[in-house]
């Protein structure tokens, strides 16, 4: 490992350091990061791809660390978000291409990977304004249904997800992949059930469950009124009787054929496009 100070526009100091070795102690530490135990302890997270730490140091989210595979130094987008992370006093690994595949664990890995600062809203300072929608999750449990819920929250232009009781890892590599970036734009929230229910009731937005046995058809519902809470079941148990209960609205999307319910991601997708139907255009935002 060789060491470079570099000083920057800002007069702080961050590091450049090339590294080889697999068994480097940080690189040990980033690989940790694929475990939740490890995030926790960090704070931290791991986000692959050059757009994406791009995204995220545009939204002012803290980097740690900067890691690039060394084929990459030398194209001016890498070389733009090394300064800057040594502006902001982050750390620049510049690494072989086998130390790359395995912080990300692909045999084709991306040529760049940021190290962020997890990033919770505080429930209690959402207060939900005209036109917003949110999305709260009931225990959900696959990342890949997570990342898929934030990555179409986004584009649907919801204002956050809420994870209620125990979910899966908003922050895990699986949910961030399959959030696209989304993670990076859509504030996450969480509480437990009983918290999340006085939140709502308190918040002056309408609470939409949704459920298999909902009497109300999800189209029928007017979602301009009052900004609207869209609250999904667990993939495998669906809503309990205590999140049910609290709701305004129990909406259920009717289905036809043989499956006995919708995917979780494809019911939250189909809610959301719904409640923010009148609000999404073709035409490019004014
Ligand atoms: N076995 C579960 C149950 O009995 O509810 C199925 C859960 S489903 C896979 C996950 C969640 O997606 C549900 O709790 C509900 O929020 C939503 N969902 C799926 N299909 C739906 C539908 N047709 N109408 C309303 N919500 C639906």
């Amino acid at each position: 490992m060789k060491p470079e100070d570099r000083t920057t526009p800002t007069g702080r100091v961050g590091q450049v350091k090339e590294v080889t070795s697999l068994t480097n102690p940080i690189i040990k530490d980033i690989r940790a990061l694929t475990q939740k135990k490890a995030r926790d302890e960090s704070g931290t997270f791991m986000a692959e791809g050059l757009k994406l730490v791009i995204d995220a140091l545009d939204l002012g989210w803290t980097i740690r660390t900067l890691v690039y595979a060394k084929a990459a130094k030398g194209k001016t987008m890498v070389d733009e978000v090394a300064a800057k992370t040594v502006a902001r006093g982050g750390l620049v690994l510049e690494v072989s291409e086998k130390v790359i595949a395995t912080v990300t664990r692909r045999d084709n890995p991306q040529m760049v990977v940021g190290i962020f600062d997890q990033r919770y809203r505080a429930l209690k300072d959402v207060k939900p304004g005209k036109g917003e929608t949110y999305v709260a999750l009931d225990r959900v449990r696959d990342p890949g249904n997570l990342g898929t819920i934030i990555r179409t929250a986004d584009a649907a232009g919801a204002s956050g997800v809420i994870l209620v009781g125990e979910t899966t890892d908003p922050f895990s590599l699986e949910t961030v992949r399959a959030t696209m970036g989304s993670v990076f734009a859509m504030p996450v929230m969480k509480a437990n059930a009983g918290d999340f229910l006085a939140w709502s009731r308190g918040s002056g937005a309408q609470l939409v469950a949704t459920h298999l046995a909902g009497a109300v058809d999800y189209r029928t519902i007017d979602y301009r009124a009052r900004p609207s809470v869209l609250l999904m079941g667990n993939e495998q148990a669906g809503l309990p009787e205590e999140l049910a209960r609290g709701a305004d609205r129990l909406a259920r999307i009717p289905q036809s054929g043989r499956a006995d319910s919708l995917n979780l991601a494809i019911a939250t997708g189909i809610m959301l496009f719904e409640a923010r139907r009148h609000l999404l255009s073709l035409e490019p935002a004014s």
